[in-house]
């Protein structure tokens, strides 16, 4: 259970110029409705948006993130890749903020069918990932984690905090109640994130390279678009894991049965 104090979000990383949160569980949340996390990175007063989610999340999105940051100091909004849950609320962002927006270059044509997109806002990233500086002098690292799930995905490391943002990688899907902000216990955590990663995750060959990847950041955190963040020992708990999974083709005839 989420406790009552973070159901309108939780800074997870602070110092003077910088902070990381976490915005906060929907507390109206309908059951057959993917849990979803947004983040919001400020940094010198400026915002950066990750993945802040499809059109029925819209309006308590900006009443979460508006307690911490005016919209109009959102310079930045991220889409880890190009799913509704991700980023069907673009065009509504698009209005709110004069955000510029960057995801995969394979979606740069994709997301006007979630309405009306100015593209000159929309800025592609290249297969092997890009760095955005931030206004104190440090950056974002665009980090490429293709193929898990999504063909054209990028992680996001914020370096001042050490936070990885990893959008489907990490994903949780919680029964009803079992919500938690952190995952603490890894073991007590995996019954929420075995299925969905075998399943959605392409294959063992991809979730070695991307754990090697991760763990050459040494990330403090892992904040995934769903479920749980991982922090202090299950960062490394989940990297082995997921180094070491079964997944997709490489279980195809589980899959298709036959
Ligand atoms: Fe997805």
């Amino acid at each position: 259970m989420i406790a009552a104090e973070d159901v309108n979000g939780k800074v997870l990383y602070k110092d003077d110029d910088h902070c990381f949160v976490w915005l906060g569980a929907d507390p109206e949340s309908v059951t057959g409705v993917v849990q979803t996390n947004q983040y919001l990175i400020i940094n010198k007063g400026r915002g950066v948006l990750l993945d802040p989610g499809g059109i029925h999340l819209f309006a308590r999105v900006v009443a979460t993130a508006s307690r911490y940051i005016s919209l109009d100091r959102i310079d930045t909004i991220f889409f880890s890749h190009q799913d509704p849950d991700v980023s069907s609320g673009i065009a509504l962002w698009l209005g709110v903020t004069t955000a510029k927006i960057y995801v995969s270059s394979l979606w740069l044509r994709f997301l006007p069918h979630f309405g009306i997109v100015d593209q000159r806002r929309v800025i592609g990233i290249e297969e092997t990932g890009s760095t955005l500086k931030l206004p104190a002098g440090n950056s974002l690292k665009f980090v490429p984690a293709h193929f898990l799930h999504s063909c054209g995905q990028f992680n996001v490391f914020d370096e001042r905090s050490g936070i990885l943002f990893t959008g489907d990688i990490g994903a949780a899907v919680f029964p009803p109640g079992k919500e938690t902000v952190f995952v603490d216990d890894f073991n007590a955590h995996l019954p929420y994130i075995e299925a969905f990663h075998k399943r959605y995750m392409v294959a063992n060959k991809v979730t070695a390279k991307w754990a090697r990847l991760a763990s050459s950041l040494s990330p403090k955190m892992i904040a995934p678009q769903h479920g749980a963040v991982y922090r202090d020992a299950s960062v490394g708990r989940f990297l082995d894991w997921i180094a070491k999974l079964e997944c997709g083709i490489d279980i195809l005839d589980s899959i298709y049965k036959g």
